[in-house]
Protein backbone atom coordinates (compact mmCIF):
# COMPACT_ATOMS: atom_id res chain seq x y z
CA UNK A 1 0.00 0.00 0.00
CA UNK A 2 1.60 3.61 -1.19
CA UNK A 3 -1.12 5.38 0.89
CA UNK A 4 -3.92 5.24 3.70
CA UNK A 5 -6.25 8.00 4.25
CA UNK A 6 -7.18 7.35 7.89
CA UNK A 7 -10.38 9.31 8.39
CA UNK A 8 -12.86 10.07 5.17
CA UNK A 9 -14.54 13.33 6.39
CA UNK A 10 -13.59 16.31 4.84
CA UNK A 11 -9.86 16.52 4.74
CA UNK A 12 -9.75 12.87 4.24
CA UNK A 13 -12.23 13.36 1.41
CA UNK A 14 -10.20 16.11 -0.44
CA UNK A 15 -6.87 14.15 0.00
CA UNK A 16 -8.55 11.25 -1.93
CA UNK A 17 -9.74 13.54 -4.79
CA UNK A 18 -6.37 14.71 -5.19
CA UNK A 19 -4.37 11.41 -4.77
CA UNK A 20 -3.11 10.00 -8.34
CA UNK A 21 -5.02 6.74 -9.07
CA UNK A 22 -1.09 5.70 -10.09
CA UNK A 23 -0.80 5.02 -6.38
CA UNK A 24 -2.02 2.09 -4.48
CA UNK A 25 -4.63 3.99 -2.05
CA UNK A 26 -7.19 3.39 0.51
CA UNK A 27 -9.18 5.46 2.62
CA UNK A 28 -10.39 4.11 5.78
CA UNK A 29 -13.60 5.33 8.28
CA UNK A 30 -14.95 4.20 11.20
CA UNK A 31 -18.82 5.20 9.94
CA UNK A 32 -20.79 2.66 8.38
CA UNK A 33 -21.78 5.72 6.04
CA UNK A 34 -19.18 8.74 5.15
CA UNK A 35 -19.95 11.56 6.64
CA UNK A 36 -23.25 10.57 8.95
CA UNK A 37 -24.36 11.52 11.23
CA UNK A 38 -23.61 14.72 9.94
CA UNK A 39 -22.01 16.95 13.25
CA UNK A 40 -21.61 20.19 11.52
CA UNK A 41 -23.49 23.54 11.20
CA UNK A 42 -22.50 22.64 7.29
CA UNK A 43 -21.72 25.99 6.20
CA UNK A 44 -19.03 26.96 3.34
CA UNK A 45 -18.17 30.57 2.13
CA UNK A 46 -19.04 30.81 -1.19
CA UNK A 47 -15.59 31.36 -3.69
CA UNK A 48 -16.43 35.09 -2.69
CA UNK A 49 -15.96 35.33 0.43
CA UNK A 50 -13.09 32.93 0.36
CA UNK A 51 -10.77 35.10 -1.82
CA UNK A 52 -10.84 37.49 1.20
CA UNK A 53 -10.67 34.93 4.22
CA UNK A 54 -7.71 32.99 1.92
CA UNK A 55 -6.20 35.95 0.04
CA UNK A 56 -3.47 34.45 -2.42
CA UNK A 57 -4.73 30.77 -2.38
CA UNK A 58 -3.11 28.57 -5.21
CA UNK A 59 -6.48 27.83 -6.80
CA UNK A 60 -9.99 29.00 -5.45
CA UNK A 61 -11.93 26.24 -7.89
CA UNK A 62 -12.45 24.24 -4.37
CA UNK A 63 -14.94 26.12 -3.39
CA UNK A 64 -17.10 26.41 -6.49
CA UNK A 65 -19.52 23.97 -4.41
CA UNK A 66 -21.74 21.94 -7.36
CA UNK A 67 -25.28 22.84 -6.51
CA UNK A 68 -26.12 18.85 -6.19
CA UNK A 69 -24.23 19.55 -2.63
CA UNK A 70 -26.35 22.82 -1.92
CA UNK A 71 -29.06 22.41 0.46
CA UNK A 72 -29.29 26.48 0.70
CA UNK A 73 -27.43 29.75 0.00
CA UNK A 74 -27.69 32.77 2.13
CA UNK A 75 -26.17 36.11 1.40
CA UNK A 76 -26.09 37.64 4.96
CA UNK A 77 -25.73 37.50 8.50
CA UNK A 78 -27.38 38.61 11.51
CA UNK A 79 -25.10 38.98 13.98
CA UNK A 80 -26.94 39.09 17.79
CA UNK A 81 -25.45 40.45 20.70
CA UNK A 82 -28.66 40.66 23.05
CA UNK A 83 -28.28 44.37 23.06
CA UNK A 84 -27.67 44.67 19.52
CA UNK A 85 -27.85 43.25 15.67
CA UNK A 86 -25.63 43.77 13.03
CA UNK A 87 -26.90 42.83 10.02
CA UNK A 88 -24.49 42.23 6.75
CA UNK A 89 -23.76 40.58 3.64
CA UNK A 90 -21.34 37.78 3.60
CA UNK A 91 -22.81 34.12 2.01
CA UNK A 92 -22.46 30.56 2.58
CA UNK A 93 -23.42 27.67 0.98
CA UNK A 94 -25.10 25.65 3.55
CA UNK A 95 -24.20 21.76 2.30
CA UNK A 96 -25.58 18.51 2.16
CA UNK A 97 -22.01 17.45 4.31
CA UNK A 98 -22.82 13.47 3.88
CA UNK A 99 -23.34 13.46 0.51
CA UNK A 100 -20.71 15.93 -0.53
CA UNK A 101 -18.14 13.78 1.45
CA UNK A 102 -19.72 10.31 0.31
CA UNK A 103 -19.73 11.45 -3.68
CA UNK A 104 -16.36 13.45 -3.38
CA UNK A 105 -14.44 10.10 -2.08
CA UNK A 106 -16.50 7.84 -4.83
CA UNK A 107 -15.76 9.98 -7.51
CA UNK A 108 -11.78 9.67 -6.26
CA UNK A 109 -11.77 6.00 -7.59
CA UNK A 110 -9.99 5.50 -4.62
CA UNK A 111 -11.15 2.02 -2.43
CA UNK A 112 -12.63 3.42 0.78
CA UNK A 113 -12.80 0.97 3.82
CA UNK A 114 -15.75 1.73 6.22
CA UNK A 115 -16.94 0.52 9.43
CA UNK A 116 -13.34 1.08 10.29
CA UNK A 117 -11.83 1.66 13.42
CA UNK A 118 -8.42 2.98 13.91
CA UNK A 119 -7.44 1.86 17.17
CA UNK A 120 -3.69 2.91 17.15
CA UNK A 121 -0.18 3.80 15.41
CA UNK A 122 2.69 2.14 16.83
CA UNK A 123 6.25 1.62 14.87
CA UNK A 124 4.46 2.72 11.14
CA UNK A 125 2.07 0.73 11.83
CA UNK A 126 -1.50 1.43 12.18
CA UNK A 127 -3.72 -0.89 14.24
CA UNK A 128 -7.74 -1.07 12.80
CA UNK A 129 -10.59 -3.22 13.59
CA UNK A 130 -9.84 -4.91 10.19
CA UNK A 131 -6.10 -5.62 10.28
CA UNK A 132 -3.03 -3.55 10.11
CA UNK A 133 -1.57 -1.16 7.37
CA UNK A 134 1.77 -0.07 6.64
CA UNK A 135 1.43 1.97 4.01
CA UNK A 136 4.22 4.31 2.75
CA UNK A 137 2.57 7.76 3.69
CA UNK A 138 -0.23 7.85 6.10
CA UNK A 139 -2.64 10.67 5.98
CA UNK A 140 -3.75 11.06 9.41
CA UNK A 141 -7.06 12.76 8.47
CA UNK A 142 -9.12 11.46 11.57
CA UNK A 143 -10.94 14.45 12.95
CA UNK A 144 -10.29 16.29 16.23
CA UNK A 145 -10.21 13.40 18.70
CA UNK A 146 -7.40 12.43 16.20
CA UNK A 147 -5.77 8.87 17.66
CA UNK A 148 -3.03 9.07 15.38
CA UNK A 149 -2.20 12.34 17.01
CA UNK A 150 -2.43 11.47 20.63
CA UNK A 151 -0.44 7.52 19.56
CA UNK A 152 2.29 10.57 18.43
CA UNK A 153 2.22 12.02 21.50
CA UNK A 154 1.34 15.27 20.17
CA UNK A 155 -2.06 15.73 20.64
CA UNK A 156 -3.32 18.66 23.18
CA UNK A 157 -5.78 20.98 21.28
CA UNK A 158 -8.08 22.59 23.64
CA UNK A 159 -11.52 21.70 22.57
CA UNK A 160 -14.96 23.25 22.68
CA UNK A 161 -17.95 21.48 22.60
CA UNK A 162 -21.01 21.48 20.81
CA UNK A 163 -24.65 20.60 20.50
CA UNK A 164 -26.92 20.68 17.70
CA UNK A 165 -30.97 19.89 16.73
CA UNK A 166 -32.02 19.79 12.95
CA UNK A 167 -35.11 21.52 13.64
CA UNK A 168 -38.00 21.75 10.98
CA UNK A 169 -40.63 24.61 11.03
CA UNK A 170 -38.12 27.42 11.97
CA UNK A 171 -39.44 30.93 10.83
CA UNK A 172 -36.28 32.60 9.84
CA UNK A 173 -35.19 34.15 7.09
CA UNK A 174 -34.18 31.71 4.81
CA UNK A 175 -31.32 33.59 3.43
CA UNK A 176 -29.79 34.29 6.69
CA UNK A 177 -27.26 32.93 9.10
CA UNK A 178 -27.98 33.93 12.49
CA UNK A 179 -25.20 34.24 15.00
CA UNK A 180 -25.82 34.71 19.00
CA UNK A 181 -23.20 35.66 21.58
CA UNK A 182 -23.74 36.38 25.35
CA UNK A 183 -22.97 34.63 28.62
CA UNK A 184 -26.47 34.01 28.90
CA UNK A 185 -26.22 31.80 25.77
CA UNK A 186 -22.75 30.37 25.09
CA UNK A 187 -20.47 32.27 27.06
CA UNK A 188 -16.24 31.74 25.27
CA UNK A 189 -18.59 30.73 22.19
CA UNK A 190 -21.89 31.58 20.18
CA UNK A 191 -24.94 29.56 19.40
CA UNK A 192 -26.58 29.53 15.67
CA UNK A 193 -29.76 29.12 13.78
CA UNK A 194 -28.62 27.93 10.17
CA UNK A 195 -31.66 27.86 7.34
CA UNK A 196 -31.57 24.47 5.46
CA UNK A 197 -34.24 25.95 3.13
CA UNK A 198 -37.94 24.24 3.33
CA UNK A 199 -38.17 25.10 7.07
CA UNK A 200 -35.45 23.11 7.98
CA UNK A 201 -32.41 24.68 10.16
CA UNK A 202 -29.40 23.26 12.15
CA UNK A 203 -29.64 24.83 15.50
CA UNK A 204 -26.78 24.80 17.79
CA UNK A 205 -24.74 26.21 20.61
CA UNK A 206 -21.02 25.86 20.83
CA UNK A 207 -19.69 25.58 24.75
CA UNK A 208 -16.82 25.89 26.97
CA UNK A 209 -16.98 24.37 30.48
CA UNK A 210 -14.14 26.94 31.49
CA UNK A 211 -16.71 29.86 31.16
CA UNK A 212 -20.02 28.03 32.46
CA UNK A 213 -21.02 25.58 35.13
CA UNK A 214 -23.74 23.82 33.35
CA UNK A 215 -24.47 21.69 30.91
CA UNK A 216 -24.47 21.99 26.81
CA UNK A 217 -27.71 20.15 26.88
CA UNK A 218 -29.61 23.24 29.07
CA UNK A 219 -27.49 25.66 27.11
CA UNK A 220 -29.00 24.43 23.91
CA UNK A 221 -32.77 23.89 25.46
CA UNK A 222 -32.48 27.33 26.51
CA UNK A 223 -31.59 28.78 23.29
CA UNK A 224 -34.46 26.64 21.60
CA UNK A 225 -36.78 27.40 24.17
CA UNK A 226 -36.48 30.52 26.35
CA UNK A 227 -34.09 33.14 24.76
CA UNK A 228 -35.85 35.78 23.19
CA UNK A 229 -33.75 36.74 20.50
CA UNK A 230 -33.68 32.94 19.11
CA UNK A 231 -36.69 31.02 20.17
CA UNK A 232 -39.30 33.44 18.62
CA UNK A 233 -38.15 31.74 15.25
CA UNK A 234 -38.55 28.11 17.04
CA UNK A 235 -41.85 28.30 18.56
CA UNK A 236 -43.60 25.94 16.63
CA UNK A 237 -40.35 24.66 15.18
CA UNK A 238 -39.72 20.31 15.93
CA UNK A 239 -36.46 18.65 16.73
CA UNK A 240 -35.67 15.99 13.55
CA UNK A 241 -32.40 14.79 14.87
CA UNK A 242 -30.13 15.40 17.87
CA UNK A 243 -25.64 15.55 17.49
CA UNK A 244 -23.21 16.50 20.32
CA UNK A 245 -19.46 16.99 18.84
CA UNK A 246 -16.19 18.51 19.84
CA UNK A 247 -14.45 21.44 17.83
CA UNK A 248 -10.66 22.19 17.95
CA UNK A 249 -10.27 25.82 18.69
CA UNK A 250 -6.43 26.02 19.34
CA UNK A 251 -3.67 27.14 17.09
CA UNK A 252 -2.57 24.34 14.33
CA UNK A 253 0.32 22.25 14.78
CA UNK A 254 3.42 24.04 13.90
CA UNK A 255 4.42 20.91 12.22
CA UNK A 256 1.95 18.85 10.52
CA UNK A 257 4.66 16.03 8.94
CA UNK A 258 5.79 13.87 10.89
CA UNK A 259 7.90 11.25 9.68
CA UNK A 260 6.05 9.72 6.63
CA UNK A 261 2.77 10.95 8.48
CA UNK A 262 1.05 13.99 7.27
CA UNK A 263 -1.82 15.71 9.07
CA UNK A 264 -4.39 17.41 7.81
CA UNK A 265 -7.60 19.51 8.91
CA UNK A 266 -8.82 18.90 12.35
CA UNK A 267 -6.38 16.27 13.17
CA UNK A 268 -3.48 19.54 13.14
CA UNK A 269 -6.18 21.81 14.57
CA UNK A 270 -6.46 23.80 11.67
CA UNK A 271 -9.12 25.68 12.27
CA UNK A 272 -10.81 29.32 12.06
CA UNK A 273 -10.87 28.70 15.91
CA UNK A 274 -12.92 32.30 16.69
CA UNK A 275 -15.86 30.67 14.24
CA UNK A 276 -15.34 27.12 14.66
CA UNK A 277 -15.22 26.80 10.73
CA UNK A 278 -12.73 23.83 9.53
CA UNK A 279 -15.03 22.95 6.16
CA UNK A 280 -12.74 24.93 3.90
CA UNK A 281 -9.41 25.09 6.02
CA UNK A 282 -9.60 21.06 5.54
CA UNK A 283 -10.60 21.07 1.90
CA UNK A 284 -7.50 23.01 0.78
CA UNK A 285 -5.43 21.01 3.93
CA UNK A 286 -6.50 17.97 2.23
CA UNK A 287 -6.05 18.88 -1.08
CA UNK A 288 -2.32 20.02 -0.44
CA UNK A 289 -1.52 17.03 1.34
CA UNK A 290 -2.86 14.34 -1.52
CA UNK A 291 -0.44 16.89 -3.93
CA UNK A 292 2.10 17.11 -2.03
CA UNK A 293 2.17 12.82 -1.94
CA UNK A 294 2.24 12.67 -5.14
CA UNK A 295 4.76 14.44 -5.97
CA UNK A 296 6.27 12.65 -2.99
CA UNK A 297 6.30 9.14 -5.15
CA UNK A 298 8.19 11.06 -8.23
CA UNK A 299 10.92 12.19 -5.88
CA UNK A 300 9.85 14.97 -4.46
CA UNK A 301 9.69 15.70 0.09
CA UNK A 302 6.56 15.08 2.29
CA UNK A 303 8.26 17.93 3.89
CA UNK A 304 6.68 20.43 1.19
CA UNK A 305 3.42 19.78 2.95
CA UNK A 306 4.41 22.51 5.87
CA UNK A 307 5.27 25.15 3.75
CA UNK A 308 2.69 24.83 1.44
CA UNK A 309 -0.24 24.54 4.40
CA UNK A 310 1.54 27.64 6.17
CA UNK A 311 2.08 29.53 2.95
CA UNK A 312 -1.48 29.37 2.37
CA UNK A 313 -3.44 28.52 5.51
CA UNK A 314 -1.45 29.95 8.50
CA UNK A 315 -1.93 33.86 8.93
CA UNK A 316 -5.41 33.61 8.75
CA UNK A 317 -5.54 30.88 11.29
CA UNK A 318 -2.86 33.06 13.81
CA UNK A 319 -5.13 35.53 13.12
CA UNK A 320 -8.46 33.46 14.48
CA UNK A 321 -6.37 32.34 17.15
CA UNK A 322 -5.85 35.94 18.15
CA UNK A 323 -8.84 37.16 17.63
CA UNK A 324 -10.52 33.84 19.62
CA UNK A 325 -7.79 34.76 22.49
CA UNK A 326 -8.76 38.15 22.72
CA UNK A 327 -13.03 36.96 22.95
CA UNK A 328 -11.80 34.94 25.68
CA UNK A 329 -9.99 37.97 27.25
CA UNK A 330 -13.56 39.64 26.95
CA UNK A 331 -15.50 37.47 28.07
CA UNK A 332 -13.57 36.52 31.40
CA UNK A 333 -13.15 40.44 32.28
CA UNK A 334 -17.21 40.54 31.69
CA UNK A 335 -16.20 42.91 28.82
CA UNK A 336 -18.21 41.39 26.09
CA UNK A 337 -20.60 44.48 25.92
CA UNK A 338 -17.66 46.41 24.06
CA UNK A 339 -18.63 44.44 21.03
CA UNK A 340 -21.66 47.10 20.66
CA UNK A 341 -18.96 49.83 20.59
CA UNK A 342 -18.49 47.72 16.99
CA UNK A 343 -19.71 48.46 13.43
CA UNK A 344 -21.20 45.76 11.27
CA UNK A 345 -18.37 46.78 9.29
CA UNK A 346 -15.79 45.47 11.58
CA UNK A 347 -18.04 42.03 12.54
CA UNK A 348 -17.85 40.93 9.10
CA UNK A 349 -14.13 41.95 9.02
CA UNK A 350 -13.47 39.80 12.28
CA UNK A 351 -15.64 36.88 9.92
CA UNK A 352 -13.47 37.19 7.60
CA UNK A 353 -10.38 36.77 9.76
CA UNK A 354 -9.49 40.41 9.73
CA UNK A 355 -8.62 42.47 12.64
CA UNK A 356 -10.60 45.53 12.47
CA UNK A 357 -8.63 49.04 12.26
CA UNK A 358 -10.05 49.91 15.94
CA UNK A 359 -8.90 46.66 17.50
CA UNK A 360 -5.02 47.05 15.90
CA UNK A 361 -5.00 49.91 17.42
CA UNK A 362 -5.69 48.60 21.08
CA UNK A 363 -4.16 45.02 20.26
CA UNK A 364 -0.55 46.47 21.41
CA UNK A 365 -2.62 47.24 24.53
CA UNK A 366 -4.40 44.30 24.81
CA UNK A 367 -1.83 41.92 24.45
CA UNK A 368 0.30 42.50 27.44
CA UNK A 369 -3.46 41.24 29.07
CA UNK A 370 -3.64 37.57 26.59
C1 LIG B 1 -21.40 21.14 15.90
C2 LIG B 1 -20.36 21.57 14.90
C3 LIG B 1 -20.73 22.46 13.90
C4 LIG B 1 -19.78 22.85 12.95
N1 LIG B 1 -20.18 23.66 11.94
C5 LIG B 1 -19.29 24.03 10.98
C6 LIG B 1 -19.71 24.80 9.86
O1 LIG B 1 -20.91 25.13 9.72
N2 LIG B 1 -18.78 25.17 8.95
C7 LIG B 1 -17.47 24.82 9.08
O2 LIG B 1 -16.64 25.22 8.24
N3 LIG B 1 -17.05 24.05 10.11
C8 LIG B 1 -17.93 23.63 11.04
N4 LIG B 1 -17.53 22.79 12.05
C9 LIG B 1 -16.16 22.28 12.04
C10 LIG B 1 -16.01 21.22 10.94
O3 LIG B 1 -17.05 20.28 11.02
C11 LIG B 1 -14.67 20.51 11.06
O4 LIG B 1 -13.65 21.45 11.26
C12 LIG B 1 -14.37 19.71 9.78
O5 LIG B 1 -15.34 18.74 9.60
C13 LIG B 1 -13.00 19.08 9.89
O6 LIG B 1 -12.85 18.12 8.89
P1 LIG B 1 -11.86 16.88 9.13
O7 LIG B 1 -11.91 16.10 7.90
O8 LIG B 1 -10.59 17.36 9.67
O9 LIG B 1 -12.54 16.07 10.31
P2 LIG B 1 -13.91 15.25 10.24
O10 LIG B 1 -14.81 15.79 9.21
O11 LIG B 1 -14.37 15.17 11.65
O12 LIG B 1 -13.46 13.81 9.75
C14 LIG B 1 -12.77 12.91 10.54
C15 LIG B 1 -13.10 11.52 10.05
O13 LIG B 1 -12.29 10.59 10.73
C16 LIG B 1 -13.08 9.50 11.13
N5 LIG B 1 -12.48 8.94 12.34
C17 LIG B 1 -12.24 9.59 13.52
N6 LIG B 1 -11.68 8.73 14.40
C18 LIG B 1 -11.59 7.53 13.78
C19 LIG B 1 -11.11 6.26 14.18
N7 LIG B 1 -10.61 6.04 15.42
N8 LIG B 1 -11.20 5.24 13.29
C20 LIG B 1 -11.68 5.45 12.04
N9 LIG B 1 -12.15 6.62 11.61
C21 LIG B 1 -12.10 7.66 12.47
C22 LIG B 1 -14.46 10.09 11.39
O14 LIG B 1 -15.48 9.11 11.27
C23 LIG B 1 -14.55 11.16 10.32
O15 LIG B 1 -15.16 10.68 9.14
C24 LIG B 1 -18.45 22.38 13.03
C25 LIG B 1 -18.08 21.51 14.05
C26 LIG B 1 -19.02 21.09 14.97
C27 LIG B 1 -18.62 20.13 16.05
Amino acid sequence: MDVVVAGVGIAGAFALRSLSNELSVIGIDKREKLGFPVKCGEIIPTRKEMESLLPGLYDYSLFDIPKRFESNRTRRVCFNTGKREFWFDFEFHVVRRDEMIQTVALESGHKVETKTVIRGFRDGRLITSKGIYQPKVLLACDGANSRIAKDLGFWKYELSSAKQYVMKGVECEEDTVYMFIGKEIAPGAYAWIIPKGNGYANVGVGFRREFSNESVHIALERFVRDYPYSSCFLKRAEITSKIGAVVPIDRPLNKAVKGNVLFAGDSASMIISHTGGGIPIAMVAGDLAGKVVNSYFEGGSLEEYDLLWKKYLYEPLKKAYSIRRLWDFLVRNDLLKLINLASARDIEEILHCKIPLKLRLLYPLLSLFL
